[in-house]
């Protein structure tokens, strides 16, 4: 079989594609001892580097194998290869936490919680549609375009990076990985999203696409197993959020406007997505 282009066959080699100077992300890699000290690392023939925050690559105690040096609009990060031994995570024994993800609020945890959606990209939008618009009106090669360019990636960075501080201050507090064994649940249960699914409804997936339901998962997963939790995962097809958390009746003909979940059964009446993150939480 003759070989194949690369980047067109997902998982297949194909000819080597060489790193352009102008395009994508730079990064290489040192494979020699590094030294790190207090907020500088000392790199072979580049030298000591000082660091714009400290405190997040370990001075001692570690053995340093090799660093990644990577460029990102505009700014230079250098993370570092370590080796060091983890203890066993305690295991958990709090009772079991049902999560709703949504858009209005990112997630709602069945012990009452909210966490805030930032609207990363939404609130930003105008202002990426402005860039957007006098880069692309630049004539092409100029210098002007350049800047233009570089004011642009700045800003898909600042969004890219509300969204990811956001995502892991909220998956690190409900992991919560300081607390006490009893203080931690044992079991989190999600809802398995059709995340792809719902990305083709054309009037919600901008504001799904926004919050980044998959790398919420993704964190939350990693970080329960290293902290001795299990994260289950609901069926696509349960109806959590027409079920009440009180009695199991059915609402049929409850709405995405709905914002408060009234039981006609038993009276209850509850916050939406606090009904079905109660409702996860007993699946466990
Ligand atoms: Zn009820």
């Amino acid at each position: 079989m003759a070989l194949k282009k690369a980047g067109k066959h997902k998982g297949k080699c194909g000819y080597p594609t060489f790193k352009h100077k102008h395009k994508g992300r730079g990064s290489f890699r040192l494979d020699c001892p590094i030294h790190v000290f207090d907020g500088a690392v000392q790199l072979p023939k580049i030298g000591r580097v000082k660091l714009k925050e400290q405190g997040y690559i370990p001075t001692w105690g570690v053995k340093v194998l090799s660093a990644t040096i990577s460029e990102k609009a505009g700014r230079w990060f250098v993370s570092v290869q370590v080796e060091e031994d983890h203890p066993e995570p305690q295991l958990a024994t709090g009772g079991p936490l049902g999560v709703d993800l949504g858009i209005k609020t990112l997630a709602t945890l069945s012990n009452g919680t909210t966490l805030v959606n930032p609207k990363a990209l939404r609130s930003r939008l105008k202002a990426l549609k402005r860039a957007t618009r006098l880069h692309s009106r630049c004539k092409k090669g100029s210098n002007n375009r350049k800047k233009a360019q570089r004011r642009l990636a700045r800003l898909h960075m600042k969004i890219a990076n509300i969204r990811k501080d956001t995502l892991h201050k909220a998956t690190a507090q409900i992991v919560a990985k300081t607390k006490p064994a009893a203080e931690r649940p044992a079991v989190i249960v999600l809802e398995d999203l059709h995340v792809a699914g719902m990305l083709k409804n054309r009037k919600l997936a901008r504001a799904i696409a926004d919050v980044g339901l998959y790398e919420f998962k993704r964190q939350l997963c990693y970080k329960a197993t290293s902290a001795g939790m299990q994260v289950k995962e609901a069926s696509r097809w349960y109806p959590s959020s027409k079920t009440c958390s009180g009695c199991g009746w059915y609402h049929a003909d409850l709405t995405l406007a709905d914002r408060v979940f009234r039981c006609q059964q038993c009276g209850i009446v509850i916050d939406r997505d606090e009904n079905a993150a109660l409702n996860l939480a007993a699946l466990a």
